[in-house]
C-alpha cells in the first residue's frame, strides 16, 4: 500500500491489479455459479439435424435432406427452450457442416443428455409415397425398415476411416445389421414412448399420413445412453411433401408437434416421480449405500423402476452404470430392472432422488412378490394398514 501511494506507476499498476484479480475472482464466481447450475441443469435435450456440409442427405427436385433437418432442428429447440421450464437444448449442430456419425452421439452422451432427437427427411423411388415415421433403436421387422437404416447410416462412407471407427460396420451390408441384436435396449420403453407421442402429434394435429413407429438398426441411435428416436419427418420425393417440408408452415407445424411429444414426455416422467424436484448431483452408486434385497416379503414394496427392455440384460453392475443391487422383474415380452426394496413410499421417492443422474428417467413402482402392481393401489394399501 504504501509503496503505491508514493509512486504513481506503481499505484496505477496496484490498482490495475485490483482490478485484475476482481476480474478473475468473478470468472471464479460464475464459473462456480456454473457448475452449481448444472448439477440442477433439468433436462437436457440433444437435437441432432440429420446430415450437413458435404453430405447433403437425401435429395428432392429442389431441396436437400440436410436445410431441412437443420431448419427444423432449430425450430424444435427454439419451441423446447421457449415453453418447457427447466430444460438445456444442445444442437449437435447450428449450420451447415459435416458431424462425423459417431459425434452426434458422443455430443449426447458427453453432455449427460435426458433425450436424443435425431431429424431426418426420407426417400422413396416412389413419388407416391409420403407420410412421417419415428425410428427407435432395434432390429427392422421388414426389408423396407432395414433400408431407411442403410441409407441413413452411409452417411459414415464419406468420413475418414470409417472401417475402424466402426469396428468394421458395413452400412450396405445386411448380415452387419445382427451387431444390432446384441445391444442393450435399456431406453426401449421410453424410447418407445417419445416416438409414439410424436407420431400422434403427426397424425391428431396436423392430419398426417401416420408410418407409425418403427425399429431400425440405426448408428446414430445405437451408442446413445438415452432414450432416443429418429424422426422421418416427411418424404422428399414426394413433390407435395418436398413442398410442404421446406415450407414455413411446415417446419413450424413439425417443430412444434416434436415439442408438444417432449413436453407431453417430460410431464409424465415427472409427475411420475411425485414431490421432486430438481437433481441430485451426487448419486450413490456403491453397494452399501443401498437395502439389502429382501425378495421373500409377500408385502408390497416400493423400488425404482431404472430400465425396461423387449430383451433381457444380464444383471451385473456395469449393464446397470454400476448399480450392483437390481432385480428383473419380467412379463410375456418386457424385462423390467428395479433397484433399492423399501416399505415407505417416500423412502423410495428420496432413492430415485439420489439415482436421477445416472437414471433421469427412473421412477418409483410398487412391487408385489416379484410382480408390479399399481402404484395408487399399493399407496391406498399402505395407508388403509
Ligand atoms: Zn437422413
Amino acid at each position: 500500500m504504501s509503496t503505491g501511494l508514493k509512486n504513481g506507476k506503481l499505484h496505477t499498476i496496484n490498482i490495475y491489479s485490483i482490478k485484475l484479480i476482481l476480474f478473475y475472482l468473478l470468472l471464479i464466481s460464475v464459473a462456480a455459479s456454473g457448475s452449481d447450475n448444472k448439477n440442477e441443469k433439468g433436462w437436457v435435450i440433444v437435437i441432432d439435424a440429420g446430415h450437413g456440409g458435404k453430405d447433403s442427405g437425401a435429395r428432392g427436385s429442389f431441396s436437400q435432406e440436410k436445410d431441412i433437418t437443420l431448419a427444423v432442428a432449430l425450430k424444435t429447440g427454439e419451441y423446447i427452450e421457449q415453453n418447457i421450464k427447466n430444460v438445456t437444448v444442445i444442437y449437435t449442430r447450428k449450420n451447415d457442416t459435416f458431424i462425423e456419425l459417431k459425434e452426434r452421439a458422443n455430443i449426447a452422451n458427453k453432455n449427460n443428455a435426458d433425450l436424443f432427437i435425431s431429424i431426418h427427411a426420407n426417400w422413396a423411388k416412389s413419388k407416391n409415397v409420403n407420410g412421417a415415421e419415428t425410428f427407435i433403436m432395434g432390429i427392422a421387422k421388414d426389408e423396407a425398415n432395414l433400408e431407411v437404416a442403410k441409407k441413413e447410416n452411409e452417411v459414415m462412407l464419406l468420413e475418414n476411416d470409417f472401417s475402424t471407427k466402426y469396428e468394421g460396420f458395413d452400412p450396405k451390408s445386411s448380415e452387419s445389421y445382427i451387431m444390432f441384436s446384441l445391444s442393450q435396449k435399456v431406453f426401449h420403453e421410453q424410447s418407445t414412448d417419445l416416438a409414439s407421442k410424436i407420431q400422434t402429434q403427426f397424425r391428431d394435429r396436423l392430419n398426417r399420413n401416420d408410418r407409425d413407429v418403427k425399429q431400425a438398426g440405426f448408428w446414430v441411435l445405437y451408442t446413445t445412453k438415452m432414450p432416443s428416436v429418429l424422426v422421418e419427418t416427411g418424404f422428399i420425393t414426394s413433390p407435395v411433401e418436398e413442398k410442404y417440408l421446406n415450407s414455413k408452415e411446415g417446419q413450424d407445424n413439425i417443430a412444434s408437434s416434436i415439442f408438444r411429444a417432449c413436453s407431453e414426455y417430460i410431464n409424465e416422467i415427472d409427475s411420475k416421480s411425485v414431490g421432486l424436484s430438481g437433481r441430485n448431483s451426487n448419486p450413490q452408486t456403491s453397494e452399501d449405500t443401498l437395502p439389502h434385497l429382501n425378495t421373500s416379503s409377500g408385502e408390497t414394496m416400493f423400488m425404482v423402476q431404472i430400465a425396461s427392455s423387449s430383451s433381457q440384460t444380464e444383471i451385473k453392475a456395469e449393464n446397470f452404470k454400476g448399480l450392483k443391487e437390481v432385480i428383473e422383474l419380467n412379463g410375456q415380452d418386457w424385462f423390467k430392472y428395479a433397484t433399492g426394496r423399501f416399505s415407505e413410499f417416500s423412502a423410495a421417492v428420496n432413492y430415485r432422488k439420489k439415482l436421477k443422474d445416472i437414471y433421469p428417467d427412473a421412477f418409483v413402482i410398487a412391487v408385489k412378490d416379484n410382480k408390479i402392481v399399481p402404484l395408487q393401489q399399493a399407496l391406498d394399501q399402505k395407508k388403509t394398514k
